[in-house]
């Protein structure tokens, strides 16, 4: 009997899943695309049924629901939900698929509303549910946290007894012509990048301010880039399950035009997640200034240039000292050609098809609440050369 998957989140990333699982038929069976406002969904499908020929089913859906998510569960019977809405959303999503028992899937851990905060102790709090229920759940299978942890768990089967130091480093050399805009969902990006930055060091997380640290990274068809130390979720998870680890840290490269921008609305209130009063109604600056900024899912019709995105790890194999960089670059031009996104959503949206496919495939089966490095990385490096994200090493 042939699957079916139900994507939740018609965005840029949406968009990037519902048309690799359209290509993917063979695996995804009938395909449901649902979403807060479903003429984006009918707009995906159409493209989707115009470029791919593969028929979509859409569906309106409040995700903050969980009798909601219920019913359309029951009318679907999905085999996987893949979730590309977003972080707020993730836990009534997993509600909902241990009530029916269901696969489920997403790209970015869970985070409140009301607390630009995230980490995964809620999501893996229902490991036991998951487990009763006798599903799975893949955690932040997007490219950083996903690829990226793939990445380690390689290193670490195929070029490591002992890896002690690993930087994440994520580069957009992509250039939109506007002169601030963010390349996904922008209240999440702007709450990533203005909190605090951290890093792991000797069995602890060292803080730093927003910022504080910044290093001049080379990244391989792209160049020098100077990159800011940040907080990033794969962190939390990978200094459970990667073997001798002393040192990680995570950086990220922004332009001189975004950081300017970022500060002054850091400055002027903008980016505040507290309700304020404004002429008698209760406004959210971020949310607001959500409103006015570009769609991320508009950018790719007028994005240029590459990303690359990797990990150099540092260690030990038999007795000697050993460096590599494993990463993959991204043309945002030839991912728009490919599936109407800029890279940004490309890069998320293939490694969220890939992980449910190795689901669907029973390569990436368990039961509980998982992360990408604990599954053998092999079939997903594989699969990552022939669905668009081609990957290279470097041995130093
Ligand atoms: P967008 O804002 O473009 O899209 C989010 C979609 O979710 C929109 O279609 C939105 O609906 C929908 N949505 C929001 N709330 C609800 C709800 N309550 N019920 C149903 N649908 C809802 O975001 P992106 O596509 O850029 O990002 C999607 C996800 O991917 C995010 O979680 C983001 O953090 C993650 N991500 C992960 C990365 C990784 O590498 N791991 C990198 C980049 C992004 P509407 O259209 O009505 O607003």
């Amino acid at each position: 009997m042939s699957n079916k998957t139900l994507i939740i989140g018609a965005g840029g990333v949406g968009n990037v899943v519902a048309f690799k699982c359209a290509m993917n038929a063979q695996t995804f069976g009938e395909i449901t695309l649902a979403s807060r406002t479903v003429s984006k969904c009918d707009a995906i499908a159409a493209n989707v049924k115009e470029r791919v020929g593969v028929e979509i089913q859409t569906s309106s859906l409040d995700a903050d629901s969980v009798p909601e998510l219920i019913e359309l569960f029951n009318k679907v019977k999905p085999n996987v939900v893949i979730n590309v809405a977003l972080p707020y959303q993730d836990l009534t999503i997993m509600d909902a698929c241990v009530a029916c028992g269901i696969d489920y899937l997403d790209t970015a851990n869970y985070e409140h509303p009301d607390t630009a905060k995230f980490e995964y102790k809620e999501q893996w709090a229902r490991d036991d549910d998951f487990k009763k229920a006798n599903i799975m759940a893949l955690l932040g299978s997007g490219f950083d946290p996903g690829v990226t942890n793939v990445f380690c768990a390689y290193a670490q089967k195929h070029y490591f007894d002992e890896i002690h130091t690993i930087d994440i480093l994520d580069c957009n050399a992509g250039d939109h012509g506007y002169p601030f805009a963010t390349n996904f969902n922008p209240e999440i990006n702007l709450r990533e990048v203005s909190a605090n930055g951290r890093y792991w060091e000797h069995g602890k997380w060292v803080e730093t301010k927003p910022m504080e640290i910044m290093q001049v990274w080379d990244y391989p068809e792209v160049g020098e880039k100077d990159s800011y130390l940040l907080y990033h979720e794969e962190m939390e998870s990978l200094v459970k399950h990667i073997k001798g680890l002393k040192r990680i840290r995570f950086f990220m490269t922004f332009g001189e035009s975004y950081l300017t921008h970022m500060k002054c609305l850091e400055n002027v209130g903008m980016l505040g997640i507290k309700e304020v009063e404004h002429k008698g109604m209760k406004i959210v600056p971020m949310e607001f200034l959500s409103t006015l900024l570009p769609d991320p899912a508009t950018l790719g019709e007028r994005t240029t240039g590459k990303t690359n995105i990797g990990i150099y790890a540092k260690g030990i194999k038999d007795g000697k000292e050993k460096t590599i960089y494993i990463y993959q670059v991204s043309d945002h031009e030839k991912c728009y050609e490919e599936v109407m996104s800029q890279g940004v959503s490309y890069t998320t949206g293939v490694p969220a098809m890939i992980g449910a496919k190795l689901m669907l495939e029973n390569k990436w089966q368990n039961k509980g609440v998982y992360n990408m490095e604990e599954f053998n990385p092999d079939p997903f490096m594989e699969e990552l050369m022939v669905q668009g994200l081609p990957w290279k090493i470097i041995k130093e």
